[in-house]
């Protein structure tokens, strides 16, 4: 039920609002204060580094393994203003710090069964992006849904039952865990199009839900990539055919996203 109604809610073009205003001027303001420092310091101090654009959160490997830079994360989200959250963003934080944690028990489960690189690699990955829903929890004094559980429990009974499902797919043989790999990015991108349709001028919020769909972009098509090695050719489970085909024709995302 949840991933139908994903679905209805994928696609839909998101208008990016005025929000984005106080993330131009973040960008205005620094460069007007640095040249003003340049006017009055001397002609012998060094060339200055004006900020041209977002400051890219990730960092992605050739593999396409896309970790979100906690340091860089957190300069981002102290520039940006403490908005107010309706109970639907809440929800949707709650809910995104689970699913992101359940990509990551899924590929360490089926990593310690099959000896395929890429699922300690991206697990690794989803560990910083589970990290990166945290920030949000922790920055609007949210209850965290996974606090000390352990990997394979949840507090939503719907991942909860999704993890196990997955699991006992991915078991059944390499091919079978790899395909459970590409589903469940293309599960994490719809997720995070119907969440982000919930959020209202928390440019916060945004910036950690588009750097995890580049994240489940660059992972999608490095599981489809895996499985192209072993003579599979994925066809995508939710995504629309042309949905998938735009971002598997795209090359992997690294850089901010704009
Ligand atoms: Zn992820
Ligand atoms: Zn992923």
């Amino acid at each position: 039920m949840r991933i139908s109604r994903a679905l209805r809610g994928f696609g839909a073009r998101r208008k990016r609002n005025a929000a984005l205003i106080p993330r131009a001027s973040r960008v205005v303001l620094p460069a007007i204060l640095l040249a003003l420092i340049g006017c009055s310091s001397g002609s012998d101090s060094p060339p200055l580094q004006i900020q041209t654009g977002p400051t890219d959160v990730t960092s992605v490997d050739s593999d396409g393994n896309t970790s979100v830079n906690a340091g860089s994360l957190a300069v981002e989200l102290v520039s940006l203003p403490l908005g107010s959250l309706s109970d639907v963003e809440a929800a949707g934080i709650v809910f995104m710090r689970e699913e992101e944690k359940l990509a990551r028990d899924v590929y360490v489960t089926l990593g310690n069964q099959w000896s395929q690189i890429i699922f300690a690699n991206i697990a690794a990955s989803e560990q910083t992006h589970t990290d990166s829903v945290l920030e949000l929890i922790t920055r609007y004094g949210l209850i965290d849904p996974v606090g000390s559980n352990l990997p394979g429990v949840f507090l939503d009974g719907s991942l909860q039952g999704l993890h196990d499902v997955l699991v006992a797919r991915g078991s059944a043989s390499l091919i079978d865990a790899l395909i459970v790999g590409a589903e469940i990015e293309e599960i994490d991108l719809i997720d995070l199009d119907l969440r982000l349709l919930d959020v209202v001028g928390n440019d916060d919020i945004e910036l950690v839900y588009e750097n995890l769909k580049k994240g489940s972009r660059n992972h999608l098509r490095a599981f489809v990539r895996n499985l192209e090695n072993e003579n599979y050719s994925y066809q995508p489970q939710h995504l629309t055919q042309a949905q998938f085909e735009a971002i598997l024709n795209g090359a992997m995302e690294s850089g901010a996203i704009p």
